[in-house]
């Protein structure tokens, strides 16, 4: 099936489920201490509403589905999400993104149940640190979930890093350095602002400070469905992508995918405010080709390119926790 073109030209292949707005984690630019109000359970999409949506979209040329939340492993019985959504016809990838805490638990059932592909996020290398950033999480369970992971069958294990000025920003060496012992493809992205979100550092200042170590050899061959542009240093195991959502004017030009909330709404774009109401249509029986209606909308909908600059006094009303980053 071929993927269906955005109003620019862009082909939409990719779906990003969030399957909870719960997580375990209250990382520091991600939710408050207290948390957020919690979406209640009856308002959150079933796996089978979730089925439905996916089946449909993979008819219009959606191969690639990244599960996502909140924290996704922390939502009951998620290998059986996993299991529904890799019988559909038509998806050839499923993937999740994690905080890890729990993948030393879950690794091999999730693989098991047929998950290709896993990412953790991990802002920090020092146990301090990390319980400083995540305000609940113990590092050592994330590095003992990513062991677990890759002895489950899960490579390449891909890493993010969100990099804040002044928190973690002096650790930037230390992940490039894990590169070269480990087939860790880390990835570093720009932090972006949402709500109560300050500290970004531009990927320029980090790829020039990685220099340090060594030249960066670019390294197409990592297989990603993202905005990613990917480096090597010499003799390295590992790769190190930068994410650059504000600083590379091209970014949204290669964007190839629309988000589906816990709570049934399709975003076009991340980092803009439009939604689309699929659970409305899903609970008042809307036939499937409704339901394909309401994602080709989206589709159409996505804008060229996001509006966010990094010094930007606006802000994206939900927190990425709620949107399912
Ligand atoms: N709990 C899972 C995890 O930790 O990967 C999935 C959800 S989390 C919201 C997805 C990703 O969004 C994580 O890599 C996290 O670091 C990133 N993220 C959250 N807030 C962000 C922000 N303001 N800027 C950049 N990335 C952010």
């Amino acid at each position: 099936m071929t993927a269906t073109l955005d109003s620019f030209g862009r082909s939409i292949n990719y779906l990003r489920v969030s399957v909870t707005d719960r997580c375990n984690l209250r990382c520091l630019y991600c939710m408050p201490p207290e948390g957020v109000p919690k979406i209640s359970h009856n308002e959150i999409l079933s796996y089978e509403e979730v089925r439905t949506v996916v089946k449909v979209a993979a008819k219009l040329g959606i191969n690639k589905i990244r599960l996502t939340g909140g924290e996704p492993l922390v939502r009951a019985g998620l290998p059986k999400l996993i299991k529904m959504l890799s019988q559909i016809e038509g998806i050839q990838e499923l993937s999740l993104t994690t905080n890890g805490t729990l993948l030393k638990k879950l690794a091999l059932e999730l693989k098991q149940a047929g998950l290709s592909r896993v990412n953790v996020s991990l802002d920090t290398l020092k146990a301090d640190k990390f319980q400083h950033i995540t305000r609940l999480g113990k590092l050592n369970d994330v590095l003992e979930g990513i062991e677990t992971a890759k002895k489950a069958g899960f490579h390449p294990v891909k890493i993010n890093t969100v990099v804040m000025r002044g928190i973690n920003d002096d650790e930037i060496l230390d992940f490039a350095r894990m590169t070269c012992e480990e087939a860790w493809h880390v990835r570093f992205i720009e932090l972006m602002p949402f709500k109560g979100v300050a500290g970004f550092v531009p990927s320029g200042e980090l790829r020039q400070h990685i220099s340090l170590l060594g030249k960066l050899e670019p390294c197409a061959s990592v297989t990603g469905n993202g905005p990613a542009t990917y480096y090597r240093l010499a003799g390295a195991k590992g790769t190190i992508g930068f994410i650059n959502p504000l600083t590379d004017t091209s970014f949204c030009s290669r964007c190839n995918r629309i988000r589906l909330t816990s709570d049934g709404k399709l975003r076009p774009c991340l980092l803009g405010e439009d939604e689309i109401d699929l659970k409305k249509a899903l609970r008042n029986n809307a036939s499937l080709e409704e339901v394909k209606r309401l994602i080709l909308k989206a589709v159409v909908s996505k804008p060229e390119h996001h509006l966010l600059k990094k010094d930007s006094a606006r802000v994206v009303k939900r927190r990425m926790s709620q949107i399912g980053g």
